[in-house]
């Protein structure tokens, strides 16, 4: 689905050169569940906006779905990024005024699409993040943890290609933490592709895979033996007591 080859990006910074990431070839494969991880300034977030679509390489290509992203204007690469991304952020991203319903129908309006699709696709979206019942809520009446599951709806509502999210349990207590990765692996189960960065060793070992960086290079990627269940450590730090 993604291959990336010999992707450099460099910052120009008036007289300063930044090399955020150096010649980095990664493969992702339809269903893959990936995790990205590496010490702050290895280039994380600066791969995730290239992966996303959000910003261009110096050098090196980025094949979507077979297709060269540099022979793409603005208006394509909007679209593409509309039709083929979901992304999930670790500060939720939800507009404060608009209730839960309206927000995970965003990309939709964006999109252009009418008010009854709009409902029943958001709908359906709320249903598979377990939040139906809270979709007349306000984000400020919804717990961390809520508040994340209402931007993974948004982020599937238009059932994307891939998935990108950027320290999406950052933000969250260990339950939450859990309650989401759970939904990830869950989406992951039913065929979503999934690229998610994070500090926690013990996040990215939900994944199948580890990427590691380092100064803007891959150090090294490893494959998880037995991906941790994210389902049952939720359950066990419930019945050792833990709070929600
Ligand atoms: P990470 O997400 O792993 O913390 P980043 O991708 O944010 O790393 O940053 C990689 C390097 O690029 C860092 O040295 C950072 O300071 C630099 N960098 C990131 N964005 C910019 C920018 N817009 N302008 C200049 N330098 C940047």
């Amino acid at each position: 689905m993604i291959i990336i080859k010999d992707l450099v990006k460099t910052y120009n910074t008036g007289t300063t050169k930044v090399e955020a990431l150096k010649d980095v070839n990664i493969t992702v494969n339809d269903g893959e569940f990936i995790a990205v991880m590496g010490p702050s300034g290895s280039g994380k977030s600066t791969l995730m906006n290239i992966l996303g679509l959000l910003d261009y390489p110096t050098a090196g290509s980025y094949l979507l779905d077979g297709v060269d992203t540099r022979s793409m204007d603005e208006r394509q690469l909007a679209a593409l990024r509309n039709g083929k991304l979901g992304f999930v952020f670790q500060s939720f991203n939800l507009l404060p005024r608009l209730n839960t319903q309206r927000n995970v129908e965003l990309p939709l309006f964006y999109a252009g699409v009418d008010r009854k699709k709009r409902q029943t696709l958001a709908a359906a979206a709320l249903e598979r993040v377990g939040l139906i019942s809270r979709a007349s809520h306000h984000p400020n009446e919804l717990s961390g943890g809520q508040k994340q599951r209402v931007a993974i709806a948004r982020a599937i509502i238009n059932n994307p290609r891939l998935l990108l999210a950027d320290e999406p349990t950052g933000n969250l207590d260990s339950a939450s933490s859990y309650e989401i990765m759970s939904l990830f692996q869950e989406l992951h189960r039913q065929g979503s592709t999934i690229i998610l960065v994070t500090h926690e060793p013990e996040i990215a070992r939900h994944a199948q895979q580890i990427v590691h960086f380092r100064d803007g290079r891959i150090r090294n990627s490893e494959k998880v033996d037995q991906p941790l269940n994210a389902r049952h450590l939720l359950e066990d730090w419930l019945q050792q007591g833990g709070m929600v």
